[in-house]
């Protein structure tokens, strides 16, 4: 390596081989035929090998521009550009007539004189320190993220005599070896990494990204199962239970469970009854009925002799849930407590004060965040049940499920997660779907309107009530302070109580207490209030099946996935139910964007829709992003991959330990990328 640019690398903290191999590039340029083309105006840049034929310092005021005319390197085309530098007289030293640069950028066309500011340049012959033209150009060329003073060449160099001069066994392999045939046939780790930095194709370019991104996946999968691996060795109990409560249980529940229910619990109950900790994700679109599935797997528990707890994710759910279980589990004898920041009640109805406990435990225990701070909780539990789980954070969900002696685990959503992140998100889960929803005939009609049709929308949903219905009006301030949330939505409740007089209109938002919380939402419940002014407090759980009317206000500011766990407290009932979204008057982009939701009400292809809008790019980025976990690897593209890389990551643990030591480094704290899927879905 020549001395100047390992001087520069060093005083980055880029000292050994490994560290300048570490120095991914974070793009290429392919200037392997860059003097056929013209210069053209355009949105895109491109990359010409030209040479200076003009510089100087131009003065407008107290702005100055640095410009340097150049054609093309050849010759043989001959049109001018100037290239163009504002307020960098300093470019007068580093730029002189004579020098071929390498220029990159986009080209403007001003009456036919064509220019180009600020582009990224390189002096390839006629500078300081120019160097081999076979490391610059004429091939694809490695653009590397450059710290301190740092320069693209001296890094581009340093690489280029590293590659050259290691040997092949350097760098040893963290993948199993790839078969004889199929994709990776021949592939390594040395070779992936020589081909990133400089590709000998397009083809071969693509090829070492796959192989390095399955390396990554690997890294990933091999802790998710070891995780997976050391929950089942640490040893479950048997929780087989003799029946009875469930039988009751199911007596007194005034319908049948769907087959789809019907199958969950079952691979619920016989993970219960196995000898090793059940780890289980129930999936359910919203109405889908996974609370009655919940507490079905949580009487197995209490008929095994253990308490069953179960976390939701807000008050009012905590709430709802401990009503619904004393409503059917108290006739069969059980204790129903409920633990919320502001309340203890231990299911006899009494409040308890702090520290004070009733002489005999309740069999279950309901609660919010609040359980993870409850030191009596938790010696003899069964199960933990986690509901609306990606409300919470990785640490809070294992929080909870440590403070158990290896309790089993269910964990629920809604939230629909495209295959292609399952296994990345719920690598380490068994996952049950309810796949069928009890009232597959109720409809839910949604239509995106302006806000101008307010009134029209008033006058609907009077009818509705006229007819016995009730109905939500959402206001949200995303990204706004509870506050001014909470403002927004007490404005509201004021205009549409004049709207709706003389009916009842309640208004629930985060700001008040929790009395006051449950107070609305028990009139609300109860049909006292027709219609409920409310934030987003009510988006996840709540459970009014005689509500069949949702707006929803600056709708455009919502996310689908959102949208559609909003429009899932509609529908509940036996009647056909309506949502509206209002976006403001002009707005064609959120229109279109919302269309999804007239069309379907399913939240796989909501979810999908959303994804495909969004783009995988700005939900998970690369190495553009800086400190994206991943590399390498496009969660959503490489479905492919990410299944191999669990194969090879189980076999891993199965027959080759040798290997799972310098893999396992390649990923400190994987459950950011866990929670890095889990953020694409919100
Ligand atoms: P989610 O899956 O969104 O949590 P819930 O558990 O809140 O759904 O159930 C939605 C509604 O459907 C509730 O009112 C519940 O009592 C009712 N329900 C659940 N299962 C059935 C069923 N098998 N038949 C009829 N109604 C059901
Ligand atoms: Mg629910």
């Amino acid at each position: 390596m020549p001395a100047n640019a390992a001087r520069l690398l060093g005083k980055e903290g880029v000292k050994t081989v490994g560290d300048v191999i570490d120095l991914l590039p974070f793009r290429h340029e392919d200037r392997r035929q860059m003097q056929a083309l013209a210069f053209q105006a355009g949105l895109l840049p491109t990359c010409h090998h030209v040479l200076i034929t003009k510089t100087g310092n131009k003065f407008f005021g107290r702005a100055g521009v640095f410009e340097a005319v150049v054609r093309h390197a050849t010759g043989l085309l001959g049109q001018q550009l100037t290239l163009k530098w504002w307020n960098m007289p300093f470019m007068s030293r580093v730029l002189a007539e004579g020098q071929e640069l390498i220029v990159y950028g986009v080209i403007k066309d001003t009456k036919g004189r064509l220019s180009m500011a600020h582009p990224e340049y390189e002096i390839v012959k006629g500078g300081a320190d120019d160097d081999a033209g076979q490391i610059h150009t004429g091939r694809i060329t490695p653009i590397y993220r450059l710290k301190g003073a740092m320069t693209q060449k001296a890094l581009r160099v340093a690489a280029w005599h590293v590659m050259q001069a290691l040997p092949e066994s350097f760098i040893e392999d963290l993948l199993p070896a790839p078969s004889e045939e199929g994709e990776f046939a021949g592939m390594s780790r040395s070779k992936a990494l020589r081909e990133v930095h400089f590709p000998s194709s397009m083809e071969k370019l693509e090829q070492a990204r796959r192989y390095l991104a399955l390396q990554e996946f690997y890294g990933y999968q091999l802790r998710v199962a070891r995780r997976k691996r050391r929950v089942i060795e640490s040893g479950g109990r048997r929780q087989a239970g003799t029946g009875e409560l469930l039988r009751d249980f199911f007596n007194e529940l005034p319908f049948q469970l769907t087959a789809a229910q019907q199958r969950c619990l079952d691979e619920i109950h016989r993970d219960m009854a196995s000898g090793n900790p059940m780890n289980r994700l129930l999936h359910g679109d919203v109405g889908s009925g996974k609370t009655v599935v919940a507490f079905a797997a949580m009487l197995r528990a209490v008929e095994s002799g253990r308490q069953a707890v179960l976390m939701a994710p807000t008050q009012i759910l905590a709430e709802q849930h401990a009503r619904n279980a004393r409503k059917w589990l108290e006739p069969l004898g059980l204790r129903v407590a409920l633990r919320t920041g502001s309340k203890r009640e231990d299911g006899d109805g009494f409040e308890l004060m702090r520290g004070k406990s009733s002489s005999a435990k309740p069999e279950l225990v309901i609660g919010t965040h609040a359980l993870l701070h409850d030191a009596e909780l938790m010696h003899n539990t069964g199960i933990v049940v986690i509901d609306e789980q990606h409300k919470f954070g990785v640490a809070q969900r294992a929080k909870l499920i440590r403070k158990g002696d290896t309790p089993d685990v269910l964990v629920m959503t809604a939230t629909p997660i495209p295959r292609t992140l399952t296994l990345t998100i719920y690598g380490d889960l068994e996952v049950s779907t309810i796949d069928q929803k009890p009232r597959d005939g109720v409809k839910i009609i949604t239509k995106v309107r302006p806000k101008t049709k307010l009134k029209e929308a008033a006058k609907f949903l009077r009818e509705q009530i006229e007819e016995g219905r009730q109905g939500y009006i959402v206001y949200a301030l995303i990204d706004e302070s509870e506050k001014l949330e909470a403002g927004a939505a007490t404005k509201g409740h004021e205009e549409w109580s004049k709207l709706l007089a003389p009916c009842e209109v309640g208004l629930l938002h985060g700001r008040m207490s929790a009395e006051e919380k449950e107070e609305v939402m028990k009139r609300f419940r109860a049909g006292k209030l027709d219609a409920l002014v409310s934030t987003t407090v009510i988006e996840v759980g709540i459970d009014v099946p005689n509500a069949t009317v949702m707006f929803i206000h600056d709708a455009g500011r919502f996310g689908l996935a959102q949208l559609h766990q909003l429009r899932g407290r509609i529908g509940r009932g036996a009647h056909t139910s309506y949502c509206v979204l209002f976006v403001d008057d002009k707005d064609e982009e959120n229109r279109q964007r919302l269309a999804i939701m007239e069309e379907t009400s399913d939240g796989f292809q909501i979810a999908e829709e959303d994804l495909r809008r969004r783009g995988p790019g700005d939900v998970l980025g690369h190495a553009q992003s800086g400190q994206a976990p991943l590399l390498f690897g496009e969660l959503l593209a490489d479905t492919r991959l990410v299944r191999l890389a669990r194969q090879l990551a189980e076999r891993t643990l199965d027959e080759d330990p040798q290997l799972l030591r310098p893999a396992l480094a390649l990923f400190r704290d994987e459950t950011v990328v866990a929670e890095k899927a889990q953020a694409m879905m919100q």
